[in-house]
């Protein structure tokens, strides 16, 4: 068995053996001793349930870099993750290079945002790659907006809002109770496809949960000070988080969302907040730093640059140091 392979952008390379196989697991499976026993039926059978048993990890690919830390936590070396984003991009919009599309094609489980996060780049790379198992609607697609009650649902929706995504803000990895959902969610679903390592998916996923709740306790308990913090956001990528820890967001720098920050709009959220004062403001690591540096230098804010996501910054290398480091970095700030 293979160990678990994260793939970035930075170092997508293909590994001998654990690589993409141009027909897929199923020709894996059905080489040498097997080929000569596949009888029609047999292999009908196969096709159909799509076995991961006797074909190595199952091959996931994850939309943004949380699902691929949160797939490794609970699959370990029972899967190799190829993240098709790194924290240094924007998730919203990212072009379908050729490796990309290579993973796609031979994967066993797409691991996604959905509520439309992706739907500037996702619908064309699965157009792309081809590959029946990962379409909508497949046990091979899994999304993880569905596991969670989402924000920010638009009552109406007006193209000339902006950005605004119809089933609601997709932002949910913010908030960790969202990832013991979408862990919960997705454990289920590596049973389902690979039915022969279910026990070790039960434990591992029995492990992650128990090491969760107790972190989660822990991250709450510690940004207790941080409850009512009136904050200046650069894009609404923040609303599971101010739910959470009771933060009140009182401007945005993008007029709209996706519309970049405009001077007359920062002039405006400047005088805004000279009656509505807030204490912080926060963007995302993979965000431009130019707007709330504008901001910061005239309203004498700090400026809080969160990871936003694993390898966001040195520090968040997984889930656990994601949320230990945003704490920090908003508890050092809010002082
Ligand atoms: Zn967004």
């Amino acid at each position: 068995m293979s160990r678990i392979q994260i793939h970035t952008t930075a170092h997508a390379r293909r590994r001998p053996g654990v690589g993409p196989r141009p027909h897929g697991r199923i020709a894996g499976a059905f080489s040498t001793t097997w080929r000569s026993l596949a009888s029609a039926t047999l292999l009908a059978g196969a096709l159909a349930t799509a076995p991961a048993q006797a074909a190595g990890p199952i091959k996931v690919v994850a939309c943004e870099p949380e699902w691929a830390a949160l797939t490794k936590e609970l699959a370990g070396n029972q899967a190799s993750v190829y993240a098709a984003t790194h924290a240094l991009q924007d998730p919203h919009a990212i072009q379908a290079r050729p490796s990309l599309i290579a993973a796609v094609r031979n994967a066993d489980l797409l691991v996604c945002t959905g509520a439309e996060l992706e739907v500037g780049w996702l619908p064309v790379l699965l157009r792309q790659a081809g590959n029946a198992a990962v379409q909508p609607g497949k046990p091979g697609n899994f999304e993880a907006a569905d596991q969670v009650t989402k924000l920010e649902v638009p009552g109406r929706l007006d193209r000339a809002d902006g950005d605004v995504h119809a089933e609601g803000n997709p932002h949910i990895q913010t908030d960790p109770r969202n990832i013991g959902k979408v862990a919960q969610a997705l454990g289920q679903r590596l049973i389902e496809l690979d039915p022969a390592n279910a026990t070790v998916y039960r434990q591992r996923l029995a492990d992650f949960q128990a090491r969760w709740t107790q972190a989660v306790q822990r991250w709450t308990l510690a940004a207790a000070p941080l409850k009512g913090t009136p904050i200046v956001v650069q894009h609404r990528g923040f609303p599971y988080l101010e739910a959470w820890l009771g933060l009140k967001q009182v401007a945005a720098l993008e007029p709209k969302p996706g519309v970049e920050p405009s001077s007359p709009h920062l002039s405006a959220v400047l005088q805004q907040l000279q009656g509505q004062p807030a204490k912080l403001i926060l963007r995302a690591a993979y965000q431009d730093g130019r707007a709330s540096q504008w901001l910061a230098d005239r309203s004498k804010l700090p400026v809080v640059v969160l990871p936003y996501t694993v390898g966001g910054s040195d520090r968040a290398q997984d889930l656990f140091s994601l949320f230990d480091e945003t704490i920090d970095l908003l508890l050092k700030a809010r002082r």
